[in-house]
Order: structure tokens, then sequence, then C-alpha cells
């Protein structure tokens, strides 16, 4: 049977406003086996069967270990057995080292990035590992094929400078109502920065960007993904900002449908 392997990462060292995106990874497991809500995916995965799930838990950090050794290494375990994982951050920053983990399994990954900034700083406030800036460390590192970012509405001319230096296709926000052609050649990571959703439909977040994607854009965006999803990320939730859990179930609903594609995919690749 079709197996999802889950990883919590609650780290949120490098956010450069606001903490409480580590709080995420335990309140959107707790969300997505409540009694309230369904386990099905849209695609008709459940992820409530019995075995649906590999739950590794929340990675645990200890002052005498680097952060980032601990992510790529715990990453690399979980996804060592060969199910797609899916990690729960965590800020964006978390991306980088959980990348690097990927790798270990699928050398040939392309990304699909979906936020409303690129996080492609060459460094932010000073610090390398910003949240603001794993897509430059993950393309100096050549650890991604290709790199595609969805739903941007953020852009400034050092981010310009940076996608012609590293080769990123991209889509903004303004462009998001059309097609969105994806033409992977190679299987996909998938990144969600949940503040790529509008504010309306996704408060808890520390960096509110108005005019964003809907809920059902999104999951739109994730079904046209016609190749093997290897892994994934949902990142930036932020509990402290939410109104009423309502982002609470949107990141839950988007871990879901990355579930419920993980496992259409696999089975038809
Ligand atoms: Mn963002
Ligand atoms: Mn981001």
């Amino acid at each position: 049977m079709s197996r999802i392997a889950l990883l919590g990462v609650p780290n949120d060292d490098n956010s450069s406003y606001l903490r409480g995106a580590a709080e995420a990874p335990a309140r959107i497991r707790a969300h997505l086996f409540c009694d309230a809500y369904s386990t099905w995916s849209e695609t008709g995965f459940d992820l409530g069967a019995p075995g649906a799930i590999v739950d590794h838990g929340d990675l645990r950090f200890d002052a005498a270990t680097d952060p980032w050794q601990a992510i790529e290494h715990a990453v690399a375990q979980a996804i060592g057995a060969g199910d797609p994982l899916v990690c729960l951050g965590g800020d964006h920053a978390i991306t980088h080292p959980i990348l690097r983990g990927v790798r270990s399994r699928h050398p040939r990954v392309s990304v699909l990035h979906i936020d409303a900034h690129p996080d492609i700083y060459d460094s932010y406030q000073g610090n390398p590992r910003s949240h603001a800036s794993p897509f430059a460390r993950i393309m100096e590192e050549r650890l991604v094929e290709r790199l595609v970012q969805v739903g941007l509405r953020t852009i400034n001319d050092e981010h310009r400078a940076q996608f012609a230096r590293f080769g990123v296709d991209v889509v903004e926000a303004a462009r998001c109502g059309e097609p969105v052609r994806l033409d992977f050649d190679s299987p996909v990571y998938v990144s969600i920065d949940i503040d790529a959703l509008d504010p309306a439909y996704a408060p808890g977040v520390s960096h509110r960007e108005p005019g964003g994607l809907s809920v059902r854009r999104v999951i739109d965006i994730i079904q046209s993904i016609d190749r093997p999803i290897v892994g994934a990320d949902v990142v930036e939730y932020n509990p402290r900002c939410d109104i009423a859990d309502l982002t609470l179930g949107v990141a839950a609903k988007l871990v879901k449908e990355l579930a419920g594609m993980m496992v259409r995919n696999r089975a038809h690749a």
C-alpha cells in the first residue's frame, strides 16, 4: 500500500521579523488527525488509514549539533526508506538543509516553490541562513535541476539579478490567474510558504502580503504536477498570528493534498 513519511522541523531561528513558526508542526499534525475533519485527499488517499503515514515526529535540536546538520541528517534518514516525505516547518530557512537531505536519495530533483517572496537574497540582515535566503544557498550548491517560483509579488532589483544569475523561472502572482505550465522533466520537490496565499485565506503568517493566491488556486497548481513528487515542505505557518485557526486548516489541507498527489503520481509513475 502507499505510504507517506512525515517529519516536523520546529525551527524558526532564522526568521527576520517574528518567531512562532516553530510552534506549527505539532499544531498541523494534531489538526490533520482531528476527528472533526476528513482524512481523505481529493485524489483519494486516506491519510487516516492504518500505516498510511510513517510519522517521524518532530526533530529535536540540541546545543551541541548544528541545526542544519541535524535537519539534513533527519531528512536523509526519513527519506532513505523510499517513501515520499512531507516536512512541516518551521520557517523557510529549513528548506536548504532539507534539500541537502533529499539529494542523498534523489540526485535529480526540480523545485516548485510557491511563495509571496523569492527568498533568494544573498543574505538578509547579515544572515546567510535567513529565511529570506534559502534559495540562494540551494542554487549556489546546485542542489536542484530547476527552480520554478510561483506566486511572487515582492520582487525587487536584487531579486531580479539573482534570478538571472541562477536561471530561475518565475510566475508572478499577477500571472497566476492563467494556466501555470510547469513542464518538469525530473522528480519534483514542492516547497509551500503559507504566505503565498492571500492573507484573506491565511492570515497566520509573519509577513502578510495582500494580492495572493486562493487555497483553490494553490491546490490546482499542485494537482497539475505530472511527475513524481518525492518531497515537500509546508512552512511559515505562524500560529501566533492566526485568527480562529483559519490558517491552521489551510496548512493541514495543503499537507493532505500534497500527500494525495505524492501517492497519485507515484502510482502512475
Ligand atoms: Mn514568504
Ligand atoms: Mn518563504
